[in-house]
């Protein structure tokens, strides 16, 4: 279990938004040099490491991007407005500390601020406060000086949040959304390191998730697998303010095989690929729970409707408070994941 956490906290702990992947992919691509036969990094700024076999081929897709903001103003006194890019609640990032990245490549620490409520008025107080209405203070003292500290508009912005261990197996952090899919697909790809696989994998770090699906849709066109596997978090129905009736599935109970998300306008796993996935857990006494999820869609939303069509489905490590500073997912429930993966890989020959 230490390894898991050491190569999560890794990849957790790096900063990267949609679009500003960069840093992320550095470290994938180290991790799957000695996994694969190549690995490249394409125009979008995928990387993709191929492992060749006789086939099919399978393309597992990890999206790498995380949610964040971008810098749209500084405003006379120094302070930073800024535009979310990705799918942010109001609620979760005020407070917070930011890393800001500067002109020059270096990293600057901010906080998010907002009108304070002690000048508030009664009604105002019971507003939400939106993100446009906060800032970013990052010591800057105005224009000029934002400048000469890097800060400029357009850079990007991310939460400041080390990945940590919680009671029993569970861990929190930000950006477990998504690098909890990409070590999925390093420990697949670990796990089959010394075996024989008839299987083409293809294993892709995706760029822009978060904001349209975009680095899957790229990579899959320029790939054309024969099957895939998305790997990503989905929401559990295990914690106050949620129910099993709006997801199925909980956290520490094993890795989710999705059915159908965003109740079918997302991606709709063709029957065979589901038998593929279930069956194989099921040789290899892995434990899984069927998602069939009302809310966001995945990677394989993308894939699945690239050329002709693409026989996809995803694997899940279920993720308390996703899109938030304070992701919680239980370790054991990743390594299953990945072993899930791994299995799936290894008798997709019998079944595609
Ligand atoms: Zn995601």
């Amino acid at each position: 279990m230490n390894d898991i956490a050491a190569l999560l906290k890794t990849f957790a702990d790096v900063h990267g938004m949609s679009g500003y992947e960069d840093d992320v992919a550095a470290l994938l691509r180290q991790e799957l040099e000695p996994l694969t036969d190549e690995v490249t990094i394409d125009t979008m700024g995928n990387v993709i490491g191929i492992r060749k076999g006789q086939g099919p081929t399978v393309m597992v897709a990890a999206h790498m991007d995380e949610i964040g903001a971008m810098v749209s103003h500084i405003d006379d006194d120094g302070y930073l407005k800024m535009v979310p890019v990705g799918g942010w609640s109001d609620q979760t990032i005020l407070g917070q500390r930011v890393i800001i990245h500067t002109r020059d490549g270096k990293t600057l620490p901010g906080v998010v601020g907002s009108r304070p409520p002690h000048v508030m008025d009664a009604d105002e107080r019971k507003k939400l406060i939106k993100i446009k209405d906060m800032f970013v203070d990052c010591g800057a003292t105005g224009v000029a000086n934002a400048a000469e500290l890097g800060v400029e508009v357009g850079s990007p912005i991310t939460i400041d949040r080390d990945l940590c261990r919680l009671g029993n197996d569970f861990v929190t952090g930000k950006a477990l959304d998504n690098r909890a899919g990409v070590v999925m697909m390093i420990w697949a790809l670990r796990l089959l390191k010394r075996k024989k696989v008839r299987a083409t994998i293809q294993a892709v770090g995706t760029v822009q998730e978060e904001v349209g699906l975009k680095g899957a849709r790229t990579s899959a066109y320029g790939l054309t697998p024969d099957i895939a596997i998305a790997t990503d978090v989905t929401i559990p129905g295990d914690n106050p303010g949620v129910s099993r009736s709006e997801s199925p599935v909980a956290a520490g109970k094993g890795p989710s095989i999705t059915i159908i998300d965003a109740a079918g306008r997302g991606v709709i796993s063709p029957r065979p690929v589901i038998k593929w996935l279930r069956e194989s857990a099921e040789k290899a006494s892995i434990p899984y729970q069927l998602q069939v999820g009302n809310g966001g869609s995945t990677d394989a939303t993308a894939i699945s409707i690239t050329k002709s069509g693409i026989p996809c489905s995803v694997v899940c490590v279920p993720t308390r408070y996703i899109h938030s500073p304070v992701e919680v997912l239980s370790l054991r429930d990743l390594e299953q994941g990945g072993a899930l993966i791994a299995a799936a890989i290894e008798s997709a020959h019998k079944y595609f």
